[in-house]
């Protein structure tokens, strides 16, 4: 049998499949399984979205190939919004590129980028893909640890001048997966500090800026002072509409910077469907502000129910200003998350993501993923009080 290209071996089992395998075997053995384990909303997409690519689907001027970049109307609505988000222009000619969903550009921008043997500054616990990509495309990835004392922040100053020469990329993501940490102008200013001294671009990950407690905002990179030069930023739609499924993201940044990932993708994909772009500028324009309150409201509720409930059998964990994740301590009495998982697996059909599944600096902790049901996460809770009280 022909064998796969070697470089898939560098890359570890995807967490996600890994985590679908246990819950299958439980689901096989009659369990009734609750996951908490996956990033992925509930709820359905706002109706006003779906009625937009409904009719656009119809609009047969739509069913060609679509622009490369994305469509003229999605980059001036992307460019808008961001204005009216951020206070931060772009210009929609060159400064936004629309993403099948923003994973697909953050695997794409490291191999724009990434040549065998250079070093790339990934967080860790982190996105998996950040890593897994630049280990596939010969890059080496340097970890920046994630510390709870630091608020889950990297210490640039930690990071050896010889490697941060070395360095091409810089990944960061805030509001943070999995810890639901957020990150203050202050600190993405001495990220720019950081990226000018040692000529890096940086990468920030901004998939859960709109999914907040209510009245937070988190502040986009391009906000801080010099950022243009250094920085680009990949924000998604599939968080803050419930439009995983949909698969449409942006990247958006100073031109010259962006253009290596858009000759990149020119060569491996034709682009998103133009009505799930037109769906999109739907999306960015007419969703109203009480969507996202009661959006908001929803993951605060179920956030309390999940603190509550931790407090109650002693498991400690901070609130969460942003994310629908809650990033919490394993009891001391198990040697370590991935045990600690499978337990709850095993004593109550409950998935929860072991933090080492996001690194090695992960170890220790877990992730609840709010994404489920009331009711689910109801009877998750009470499943947890019976097994760990
Ligand atoms: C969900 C998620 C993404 C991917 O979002 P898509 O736009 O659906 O590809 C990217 N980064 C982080 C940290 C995420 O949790």
């Amino acid at each position: 049998m022909v064998q796969p290209a070697r470089r898939l071996e560098r890359i570890p089992p995807y967490l996600f499949a890994e985590l679908d395998r246990l819950q299958a075997e439980a689901a096989a053995r009659g369990v009734d399984v609750i996951s908490l384990g996956i990033g992925d909303p509930d709820q359905p997409t706002p109706p006003h979205i779906v009625e937009a690519l409904q009719k656009a689907a119809a609009d047969p001027a739509n069913h060609p190939y679509p622009s490369y970049a994305g469509s003229r109307r999605f980059r001036q609505a992307v460019a808008r919004w961001f204005e009216g988000r951020f206070g931060v222009r772009l210009d929609p000619e060159g400064e936004v590129l629309a993403l099948i969903g923003s994973k697909e550009g953050l695997a794409h921008v490291i191999w724009a980028y990434v040549d065998p043997g250079d070093v790339v500054l990934v967080p860790d616990p982190g996105y998996p893909v950040y890593k897994a990509h630049t280990l596939l495309a010969g890059g080496e990835p340097y970890v920046l640890p994630l510390r709870e004392e630091r608020g889950w922040l990297p210490d640039l100053e930690q990071v050896p001048p010889d490697v941060a020469r070395r360095a091409k990329l810089l990944f960061l993501n805030y509001p943070n997966n999995p810890t639901g940490a957020v990150a203050t102008l202050e600190f993405y200013r001495q990220v720019v500090e950081f990226a000018r001294t040692y000529d890096l671009l940086v990468i920030q990950d901004a998939a859960y800026t709109e999914v907040g407690e209510p009245g937070y905002r988190a502040p986009s990179i391009l906000q801080a002072e010099g950022a243009r030069d250094v920085a680009l930023e990949f924000h998604s739609l599939s968080k803050p509409f419930n439009m995983t499924g949909w698969r449409i993201g942006f990247a958006v940044g100073q031109a010259g910077l962006l253009r290596p990932l858009a000759t990149l993708k020119t060569n491996t994909d034709s682009g998103q469907f133009t009505a799930i772009q037109e769906a999109a500028v739907v999306a960015l324009e007419q969703t109203p502000p009480t969507w996202f309150q009661r959006l908001a409201q929803l993951y605060e509720a179920r956030k309390e129910l999940v603190l509550r409930t931790l407090h109650e059998v002693g498991i400690a964990a901070t609130r969460p200003r942003a994310t629908f994740y809650i990033w919490a301590r394993v009891p001391e009495r198990f040697p370590s998350d991935g045990d600690f998982a499978a337990f709850l697996l095993r004593e109550a059909g409950v998935v929860v993501s072991p933090g080492s599944a996001y690194g090695d600096h992960g170890a220790g902790y877990f992730r609840v993923s709010l994404t489920v049901p009331d009711a689910r996460l109801a009877e998750a809770m009470d499943r947890l009080r019976r097994v760990l009280a």
